[in-house]
């Protein structure tokens, strides 16, 4: 596992789950606190495989701001990056996994501190330090965080810093379905590293096929990435594509398995990118990190469920 810094950029918030599962929302009687976020996960992810990692993002000045603030510290991840907003609260989701099998989202963000991330805020010393900048969640989705997001993304290539995307989709944020592609689309020719789920794959193009992927590719990228939950990942370089197997693992919760699958792949490019072109150390990458997300779906929650290194081998020697 590299010693490149990891900068992930977004933002960091609570889901409050409840304690019996297949209720909804308004039936539930008491929720659990679990920390997340798809950027804060990645860095997470990184930092417990042994990796190196710095979050940047808003908290709010409150007591979840700072519990949040504390899980980066206690997991190791330099938190230089994080400002604290003195109006605003702490962002809040409350998810249910309803009966009928289907996630029903609500957020506090109105606005929460998250989206008041503003260009003056960011700390770009540390930004430009990352050897691998990664970004991309609902922070594009309103001022000024959008503004913060595309100043940060310039300031990391401006620094040579290697640029991995995850555009997390989170569609019922979006204004449109229509605005949500657009955004995503606006700032595609910018990353070397691209991973989108099967579900982004399908919002981006209407199809779920190799030639639906290869549509996706713009001439800078190093790397694209469709993550297929049990059905593993496909990779496509310029010169090679294919797919790795998942590991059949015991699911209880695929929440952040996509965040850990990205933060094991990146912990081990930090520190040589040649493997991006040399598939089969490519594809022993790929399969740590398939590893890793199917280590994440054996627990409830993202944070609690990240593995470390040796639980990655352990799945991996079977
Ligand atoms: P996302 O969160 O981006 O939708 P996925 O759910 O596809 O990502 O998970 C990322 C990776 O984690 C997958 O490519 C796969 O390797 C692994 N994974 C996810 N779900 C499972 C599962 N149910 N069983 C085994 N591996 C899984």
């Amino acid at each position: 596992t590299g010693n490149g810094l990891i900068v992930s950029f977004g933002e960091m918030l609570i889901d409050f789950v409840p304690t019996t599962s297949g209720v909804s929302l308004a039936e539930a009687h008491g929720f659990l606190k679990a920390p997340g976020g798809a950027p804060a996960n990645v860095a997470i992810a990184v930092t417990r495989l042994g990796g190196k990692a710095a979050f940047v993002g808003k908290l709010g000045d409150d007591e979840f701001g700072h519990m949040l603030a504390g899980i980066l510290k206690e997991n190791n991840v330099n938190a230089d990056g994080i400002t604290f907003d003195q109006g605003a609260r702490t962002a809040l989701a409350f998810v249910t996994l309803r009966a009928d099998g289907e996630r029903e989202f609500m957020f506090y963000r109105n606005p929460s501190a998250d989206m008041l991330l503003k260009p003056e805020d960011l700390n770009l010393e540390l930004i430009r330090s990352a050897k691998v900048f990664h970004y991309g969640s609902i922070s594009l989705i309103v001022e000024p965080c959008r503004s913060a997001h595309l100043k940060a993304i310039e300031v990391a290539k401006e620094a040579g810093s290697l640029l991995s995307y995850d555009p997390n989709l989170r569609l019922p944020l979006w204004p449109s379905p229509e605005e949500a592609r657009q955004q995503m689309l606006s700032i595609w020719d910018k990353a070397d590293i691209i991973k989108v789920s099967d579900v982004e794959l399908e919002f981006l193009t209407g199809k779920v096929d190799d030639a639906s992927a290869l549509s996706l590719w713009h001439p800078n990228l190093k790397l694209l990435l469709v993550t297929l939950g049990e059905q593993g990942s496909k990779y496509y370089t310029k010169n090679f594509h294919g797919s790795v197997d998942a590991f059949h693992v015991n699911t209880v919760d695929t929440t952040g398995a996509g965040d850990s699958f990205v933060g094991a792949l990146l912990s081990k490019i930090v520190d040589d990118q040649s493997i991006l072109e040399d598939e089969p150390r490519l594809r022993e990458v790929l399969k740590f990190a398939n590893a890793s997300g199917a280590i994440t779906t054996t627990k409830k929650g993202a944070i609690p469920a990240l593995p470390t290194e040796s639980d990655v081998l352990n799945l991996i020697k079977g």
